[in-house]
């Protein structure tokens, strides 16, 4: 069986796994994390190897939990921590602890109800925050088996210190005796559920990981353009003005450049892949044969492409008083939806020249760009440029739009920037994300690139709502300047 015939058994076989919520075990060692691992992934066996360097016990663990009808993935560094030595066990463990770190939504940090609070754990407590502002943390006084009984209020001087960590009330548990286990499903609950939905939403926004190595191939590859648009409307002869080469054949005959081709060039000393999606526009009429197959190809093409270039014909558009068809709108919305860069190329330019053609070249000009603009209120500033294929006028304004097109797709903006802006926005905008909405917007976070994805972090008893953040999408586009990219802002609870 091929790989992706293994990978694809693996998905059946094991269909959500990978969509599970990620929750973090943290804390200093013998706090009992390795039992608490063991307990919820329901492994008996004992798990500490101790090998002979004592330094490195073992690797990151991960498995599946299971805490009532609550599935989720664990992850336990415990035992890279040496027992040992002069070196501080957070600044060994840190590099590999916060990688898995970054990757979860949820944190658990245990803490020894029997020993109290220790200077590792305020130690622990400052560089999850530092390291991990994103991650929820639920603190867990574990070791309390036993503890409600004693009638000198152990347990609730344990549970105050465990508070003064500053993370919000502690769950009381034991890992070796389960007692404590249905105070953690009640607490973990809303957080694990939250955070697969938007695992599930940040899933369906890749639109491709149904492929995964698809999508780790396109981490690697250079920028993969796609040109789309009717037939006829001069795709092939673009591709040809920016490739510098006669390499796809072209005329007037509609289709006749049915299958998508891909071709490589230069542009600015990167590398650029070029793939014509011809077959696009049958998709609606077409249900079977080949053409059928190549608007298959084609809508492959697109969601495998980083930006796309939508080719408009300016003769068509001057003669029909009309910026768009029908089948043109609706793929500059399925490109946004897909979440691809889309730069819009007005072809043909040469025709409407002259001056006699005057009005007609200022008439295009202005309406493309509006009805852009009315078609995609929620993606301000896609590039629109006009050109004359034919003539080879434009390559520089194409490529030159889509470069930077990509460069936004692909921006990541840090934490600490993010949260400099939003105080700025929030003291501009006094109402926004405000008490009133029954959330308060606390701090913003990037997720992910390609396109760009952001949390918003609330607290208080409601969420804001969509135009909320739709707000935050607009303001995060014009303040860095991402505009003709989607953007994707969705919200997370925080205590
Ligand atoms: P880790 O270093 O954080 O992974 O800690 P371990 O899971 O290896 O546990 C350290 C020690 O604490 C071991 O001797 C465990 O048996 C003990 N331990 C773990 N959980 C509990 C618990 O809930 N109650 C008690 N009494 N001991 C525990
Ligand atoms: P495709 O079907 O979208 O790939 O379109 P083609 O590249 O095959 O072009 C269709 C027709 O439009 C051909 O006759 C081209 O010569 C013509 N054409 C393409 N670009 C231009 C242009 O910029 N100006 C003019 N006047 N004709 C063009």
């Amino acid at each position: 069986m091929g790989t992706s015939g293994k990978k694809a058994l693996q998905r059946l076989l094991q269909p959500s796994t990978e969509l599970l919520s990620k929750v973090m075990l943290v804390g200093r060692p013998n706090v009992g994390k390795s039992a608490l691992f063991n307990r919820l992934t329901r492994r008996r066996e004992a798990l500490v190897y101790n090998t002979p360097d004592s330094h490195v016990t073992r690797d990151v663990r991960e498995g599946v939990a299971k805490l009532g009808d609550l599935r989720f993935r664990v992850m336990d560094t415990a035992g890279l921590e040496t027992s040992a030595g002069s070196e501080s066990v957070l600044a060994r463990t840190a590099g590999i602890t916060a990688a898995v770190l970054r990757e979860c939504q949820i944190a658990l940090f245990l803490i020894d109800g029997r020993t109290g609070l220790q200077p590792l754990d305020a130690d622990v407590g400052k560089w999850l925050r530092k390291l991990a502002p994103h991650v929820r943390v639920k603190v867990l006084l574990n070791k309390a088996e036993g503890m409600h009984a004693d009638a000198n209020g152990a347990l609730e001087a344990a549970m105050g210190e465990a508070h003064s960590l500053g993370f919000g009330a502690p769950v009381a548990v034991s890992a070796e005796s389960g007692e404590g286990l249905a105070d953690l499903y009640e607490n973990l609950r809303p957080w694990v559920e939250e955070a697969q939905e938007e695992m599930l939403a940040l899933q369906e926004e890749e639109s491709l990981t149904e492929d995964k190595t698809v999508v780790e191939e396109l981490k690697r590859v250079p920028l993969q353009l796609a040109i789309a648009g009717r037939p006829n409307v001069g795709k092939s002869t673009l591709l040809n003005a920016l490739v510098c080469q006669e390499r796809v054949l072209t005329g007037p005959e509609p289709g006749l450049t049915r299958d998508s081709i891909r071709v490589q060039f230069d542009y600015d000393g990167q590398t650029v892949y070029l793939v014509n999606t011809a077959g696009w526009m049958q998709r609606v009429k077409v249900k079977e044969g080949p053409a059928a197959l190549s608007a298959m190809h084609a809508r492959r093409n697109i969601q495998r492409a980083h930006v796309v270039a939508l080719v408009l014909d300016a003769e068509e558009i001057a003669q029909t008083k009309k910026s768009m068809r029908h089948a043109e709108a609706s793929l500059a919305q399925w490109v946004i939806q897909e979440g691809r860069g889309l730069v819009i190329v007005v072809n043909k330019m040469d025709l409407l020249s002259g001056r006699e053609n005057a009005h007609l070249r200022s008439l295009v000009m202005r309406a493309v760009p509006e009805e852009i603009q009315k078609l995609l209120p929620q993606v301000t500033g896609v590039p629109v440029v006009f050109v004359s294929a034919l003539e080879g006028k434009g390559r520089g304004a194409v490529m030159h739009n889509v470069n930077e097109s990509y460069k936004r797709w692909c921006a990541r903006l840090s934490t600490a920037k993010l949260n400099r802006w939003l105080s700025k926005v929030m003291s501009r905008h006094p109402r926004r994300g405000d008490k009133g909405y029954g959330a308060k917007v606390r701090y913003i976070t990037q997720v992910k690139a390609r396109p760009p994805t952001f949390v918003v972090f609330v607290s208080g008893a409601g969420k804001i709502d969509d135009t909320e953040l739709r707000f935050f999408a607009s303001s995060l586009r014009e303040d860095f300047g991402l505009g003709g990219v989607p953007i994707r802002v969705l919200q997370r609870s925080s205590r």
